[in-house]
Formats: C-alpha cells, sequence, structure tokens
C-alpha cells in the first residue's frame, strides 16, 4: 500500500510517498514560495535530487506539480496515480469535533472550514490542498489527520483558561494543543525503547523546534500541554512569545499604536528567542552569538532552556512522577548544550543525563546515566510516518466492513 502524505503550510507543501509495506520512504519534496515570486519544488528519490523552479501562485497547482513529479519518467515513482492507496492530510486545527483521524467527505471539510478562524494561515491552504486531490485522484481515499487530536484527551481542569464559561460555550476558547502527530509518535518509541506497554507509560515529550511544545503522556494519551488555543502558547519559541501576563498584550497595543493584526503578527514573529536575543530565530545561530560571547544571545538560551526545565516540573507533577523524558524535533534532536543545560539538577527527579551518550545528533538514543529512575531519550520526529500509519489505519478500518478486505496489507 502507497500512502500520500501532504502538509500544506502557509507558503509551502511537504509530501512524502510512503511504501507502507516496509514503511520506507519513496519519494519527498518541498514546495516552497507558492504565492510569491520565486516558487520552486525541491524532490528527491533516493540519491536522485531534481529541483524544478516554475511560479505557482496558489498550492492547487503545488499539488499538481507534486504529483507531475511523482510521475515523472526520469525522477518519478510511480506510472500512473491510481497506484497510490490514499492520501493523508496534515490539518493543523481539528478544534473539539476531532478526537482521531478520520475519511474525508463534505461533512468534514465543511466542519475543518469552520475552524478556519483558529488556524487562519493554514486552514484555507490545507482545503485547497484537500480538494484538489480529490479532483486530481478522484475515487482515492482521503484521510484528514489533525495536530490537535492527541491532546483531545486533557481533561477540562486542564484545558479550560480561567474565563467566563460562556466563552468556551459560545467561541470554544480553550487550549486546543499541537505537535500531536510528534508528540505521539514519539510516546510510541519510548514505550518500545522503555520495554513496556503504552498504557502503562507516564512520559514527558519535549518537542523543541523553531516551535516548541511539551506534553504530559499517560498510558500513550496527552494529559497536558504547553501550547493552547493557538501555537502562540508555552514556551518562548523562534520568533513567539510563549506565555505573558495578558495584560501586557493591551498594553504593547497602547504604546506601541498596534492594532489586533498588528499585535499578533508581533508577538508571532518578531518575539521569541528572535527578539531577545536581536540575532536570529535559528538556534544555531543564536548559539553560534553566544559563544562568541553575545549576551543578549546567551540570556535567550537561559530562557529557553529555563522554561522547558520549568514545564518538566510541572508535568512531573501532573504525571506524579515520569518514566522517561523525551527530546526531538530539530533543536531537541541536535543541540547537545541545550539538552545538557535543561537537564542540569534535575536529579530529584531521578533524571540525570550521562555527558558521553549526550554527545549525539539526530539519532535515536538514550542519554541518561546507567541506573536512572527516569530515563531520557532522544527520539527523531517522524510525524509524515505517524500520519502515513494513521491513514493506513483509517483506510483499512474503513474499507473492511464494506469490501472484506485488508488495505493495509495489498
Ligand atoms: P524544526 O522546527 O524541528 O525544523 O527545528 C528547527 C530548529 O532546530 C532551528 O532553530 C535550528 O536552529 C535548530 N537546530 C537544528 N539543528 C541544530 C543543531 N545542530 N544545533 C542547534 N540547533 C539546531
Amino acid at each position: 500500500m502507497k500512502v500520500l502524505v501532504i502538509n500544506c503550510g502557509s507558503s509551502s507543501l511537504k509530501y512524502q510517498l510512503l511504501d507502507m509495506k516496509d514503511q520506507s520512504v519513496l519519494a519527498q519534496g518541498l514546495v516552497e514560495r507558492i504565492g510569491l515570486c520565486g516558487s520552486q519544488l525541491t524532490h528527491r528519490q533516493g540519491k536522485l535530487e531534481k529541483v524544478a523552479f516554475q511560479d505557482m501562485s496558489s498550492h492547487a497547482e503545488a499539488i499538481s506539480l507534486t504529483l507531475d513529479m511523482l510521475m515523472n519518467s526520469e525522477f518519478g515513482v510511480v506510472s500512473n496515480l491510481q497506484e497510490i492507496s490514499a492520501v493523508g492530510h496534515r490539518v493543523v486545527h481539528g478544534g473539539e469535533k476531532f478526537s482521531s483521524s478520520v475519511l474525508i467527505d463534505e461533512a468534514v471539510i465543511k466542519t475543518i472550514n469552520k475552524y478556519i478562524e483558529l488556524a487562519p494561515l493554514h486552514t484555507p491552504k490545507i482545503v485547497t490542498g484537500i480538494a484538489t486531490c480529490r479532483k486530481l485522484l478522484p475515487g482515492i481515499p482521503q484521510v484528514a489527520v489533525f495536530d490537535t487530536a492527541f491532546h483531545q484527551t486533557m481533561p477540562p481542569k486542564a484545558f479550560l483558561y480561567g474565563l467566563p464559561y460562556e466563552l468556551y460555550e459560545k467561541y470554544k476558547i480553550r487550549k486546543y494543543g499541537f505537535h500531536g502527530s510528534s508528540h505521539k509518535y514519539v510516546s510510541m518509541k519510548a514505550a518500545e525503547m522503555l520495554g513496556k506497554p503504552l498504557a502503562e507509560t507516564k512520559l514527558i515529550t519535549c518537542h523543541l523546534g523553531n516551535g516548541s511544545s511539551v506534553a504530559a503522556v499517560k498510558g500513550g494519551k496527552s494529559v497536558e500541554t504547553s501550547m493552547g488555543f493557538t501555537p502562540l502558547e508555552g514556551l518562548l519559541m523562534g520568533t513567539r512569545s510563549g506565555n505573558l501576563d495578558p495584560a501586557v498584550v493591551t498594553f504593547i497595543m497602547e504604546k506601541e499604536n498596534l492594532n489586533p493584526e498588528e499585535v499578533n503578527d508581533f508577538l508571532n514573529q518578531k518575539s521569541g528567542v528572535l527578539g531577545i536575543s536581536g540575532v536570529s530565530s535559528d538556534f544555531r545561530d543564536i548559539e553560534d552569538a553566544a559563544s562568541k560571547g553575545n549576551t543578549r544571545a546567551q540570556l535567550a538560551l537561559d530562557m529557553f532552556a529555563y522554561v522547558v526545565k520549568h514545564y518538566i516540573g510541572a508535568y512531573a507533577t501532573v504525571l506524579n512522577g515520569a518514566d522517561a523524558i523525551v527530546f526531538t524535533a530539530g533543536l531537541g534532536e541536535n543541540s547537545v548544550s541545550m539538552r545538557k543545560e535543561i537537564m542540569r539538577d534535575l536529579d530529584y527527579l531521578g533524571a540525570e543525563i550521562d555527558p558521553l551518550k549526550n554527545n549525539v545528533r539526530g539519532k535515536e538514543r538514550e542519554i541518561s546515566r546507567d541506573g536512572a529512575s527516569c530515563r531520557v531519550f532522544v527520539i527523531p520526529t517522524n510525524e509524515e510516518l505517524m500520519i502515513a500509519q494513521e491513514t493506513a489505519e483509517v483506510v483499512c478500518h474503513c474499507s473492511r466492513p464494506l469490501k472484506g478486505r485488508n488495505v493495509y496489507a495489498s
């Protein structure tokens, strides 16, 4: 069974075609600058790489070019589109309606559209992606995999804000949480590494990248996470402020003469470690500047490590201890010094890292010292594989009673 994973960003599109027999990636690619001048598609198939420069005014054109690439006689991996058994779409916001992945039909699209307000940059592009795939791949099942779904197991005491309850009823203002596929994937991997059934594990998963979030996962279910109504809440991030006193928002609006859209942009694009360091939103640049004596860059790194530590402490309390702490995503997988700083003085939790084992980048590895009661893992995330697996499961589940066959094995 071949599954195509489509991940539409605000001006980009990532894709992967996976063979679910052995979970291998047959081809993958990235379309950048969609709707802007100078758009391009970079396609990889094994060691081959093809870059196509072509103006693409919409995600519909990007998907059309993606499908052409997958069928290209030189770089392609399928001879006709009917070889693709299913398409899995990453959908950023599923609101309260979706607590698991679903087969897409008209009703699902209508509901996704209802949540446009909650993710206005991404949702219209995702809906275009879905519509285009349904048109160009008629009869091929399409599945929506939601970033928010994994966190729908949070209890009300964790997901509600201290606002009048009517606002939750009227507007569904609550914490949703994001990076669900990543937290779910690394939780499953961590259970394997612990040699325990997932249902018996207590995990703190740290997805630390350009966008960052921490989750408390009990028995494979999210019970708390740092991102909220939008991906702005929680840790300070590359360009996002993370938590602050809500009164600061109106204060900035008044003092800097900003309207709601401008202050939103300020908190999402100009804050975080970029705003503190004044150097970059990229942690490699900040680490580099700090090593050369830039004190604001060092302050940004210290603040980031401190806030992650803060959440680890809080979630250890929520979980009444943890079997493991997991580091994943660009920074979590690769920054030896950031992991060291976050893990400093967490011995009260039974979590200590071994400096030699911690000297690893982008590889699955246990980094805790021998005998630690709370183990520490580096686990490279694989959101595309998680989306492909969920897509295959949904398609199998939906087709079994109808056709009496296992699509997953075909
Ligand atoms: P992601 O959003 O998961 O792609 O992660 C991107 C972030 O990971 C960027 O801020 C990068 O600077 C950071 N990152 C990637 N590799 C490294 C590395 N070797 N050392 C430090 N940070 C890294």
